[in-house]
């Protein structure tokens, strides 16, 4: 059987994984930029409250403010004004009165509920309010989301959409954030062209260096795209020696394999230290680290599901520490599994999957399509990763296995 321990210098991706997050220095310059253009960037100062939110009692329904008390004897209310959003009632509402109101109108002094418009019948200035109400129903409450003077994000956070919102809400217009590093990338071998380019016989195109610009844009990075490079020991050594010398990391794709031209290893090898370079995951077994002139360096395997599931579980993560952050573990949820999988002990597996709600009201998940390393159909059609663990053999259909879903919108 082949495992970690027979295989020499194949490491478990927790050990590849700390040892990147463990070695990672954080970028120390900052900027002040809009809070709009701020999606993926990391904080770096820590964010209060300076108002309450909601900033003072509101209507939570279109209806009536009173006051309960008055309902009790079964007269009608006396309809004094209307109070909409940002154009309140001016004054109090009096003893056997109450106020036409609307969502997010603030709630008059001397209401304390809101009777929605449905339980009220009109007539002229008269209001008849049915069925029993609650003290303080439909009022949101001043600071009830938010309190003045709450912390409400530590710097090291990254934004997301609703962290965005969150600021917003409580008039937060700029942000100060850690400064973008700068990624360098390039793609290698002799075979690839740019998407667009007319292809040659044996030719492909180069997808993992856009997939991978792609990714790092949404990661919140600036890029240096060095394109293509063909394999070529001297054009790499010196387009490596200028990504050292521009970017705060380098990536790259393909080479770094035992083929005949799988040469970026070798010259990472030779100019700079490889701390490790196979890695007991599959797909991607071949992903190199390395340090060049003090610059990390991430070899990322050629096949393209194998370079963006490697760039997914190892460069994230460390591309986060980069960028001032603290990368969290995605909490794996367990799946039923539709159809039996087939795996050897030694790599943990990272298989391309579907899952969806079962009519028990379970999770299930089915493998999406072929499982090779070069099939990007599937991946694209996979709204979760499988994953087997590294000492597990096959999984049967029927077991219960860990998911990881891709792609969340709103989650950091
Ligand atoms: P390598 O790691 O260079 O041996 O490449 C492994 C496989 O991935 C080969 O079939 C390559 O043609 C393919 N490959 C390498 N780089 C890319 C790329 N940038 N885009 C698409 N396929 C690639
Ligand atoms: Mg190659």
């Amino acid at each position: 059987m082949t495992d970690c321990c027979t295989q020499p210098g194949l490491i478990p991706i927790e050990t590849a994984r700390a040892t990147l997050l463990r070695d990672m220095i954080p970028v120390e310059d900052t900027e002040t930029i809009p809070l709009a253009q701020a999606c993926g960037r990391v904080l770096a100062a820590p964010q209060i409250a300076g108002i309450n939110l909601p900033p003072c009692d509101n209507s939570a329904m279109d209806g009536y403010a009173l006051r309960l008390a008055d309902l009790e004897d079964g007269k009608p209310l006396r309809l004094a004004g209307s109070a909409f959003a940002g154009r309140p009632f001016s004054g109090e509402v009096a003893p056997g009165t109450c106020v036409r109101i609307m969502t997010g109108a603030a709630l008059p002094a001397g209401a304390n509920t809101v009777v929605m418009q449905e339980q009220v019948e009109r007539q002229g200035k008269s209001v008849f309010v049915r069925g029993t109400l609650r003290r303080g129903e439909h009022i949101r409450r001043r600071g009830e989301d938010v309190a003045e003077g709450d912390a409400l994000l530590e710097a090291g956070t990254r934004l997301s959409v609703a962290r965005i919102a969150l600021l917003a809400a409580v008039g937060i217009g700029v942000v100060t954030v850690y400064r973008r590093p700068v990624i360098a990338l390039f793609s290698t071998g002799d075979e690839l062209r740019p998407p667009g380019a007319t292809l040659g016989n044996g030719e492909i195109y180069d997808c993992n260096r856009t997939a991978l610009l792609a990714a790092l844009t949404q990661l919140g990075v600036d890029t240096l795209d060095l394109g293509i490079l063909p394999d070529d020991k001297a054009i790499i050594r010196e387009k490596l020696a200028r990504a050292a010398r521009d970017a705060d990391a380098i990536i790259t794709s393909g080479g770094v394999s035992v083929g005949d031209a799988d040469y970026t290893r070798e010259v990472l090898e030779e100019m700079g230290r490889v701390n490790f370079w196979k890695v007991a995951m599959k797909p991607g077994k071949p992903f190199a680290y390395g340090h060049l002139q003090g610059t990390p360096f991430f070899g990322l395997p050629g096949n393209p599901v194998s370079a963006l599931i490697t760039f997914q579980q190892l460069v994230v993560p460390a591309l986060t520490a980069m960028q001032g952050g603290t990368w969290c573990p995605p909490v794996p949820l367990r799946a039923k599994l539709g159809k039996a999988l087939k795996k050897k002990p030694g790599r943990t597996d990272f298989q391309r999957g579907i899952y969806r709600r079962d009519p028990a009201g379970g999770l299930s998940v089915e493998p999406a399509g072929n499982q090779g390393s070069h099939i990007l159909s599937g991946l694209a059609e996979a709204n979760c990763l499988i994953i087997l663990p590294r000492d597990s053999g096959n999984a049967d259909s029927g077991d219960s296995v860990a998911i990881e879903p891709l792609g969340v919108p709103l989650a950091p």
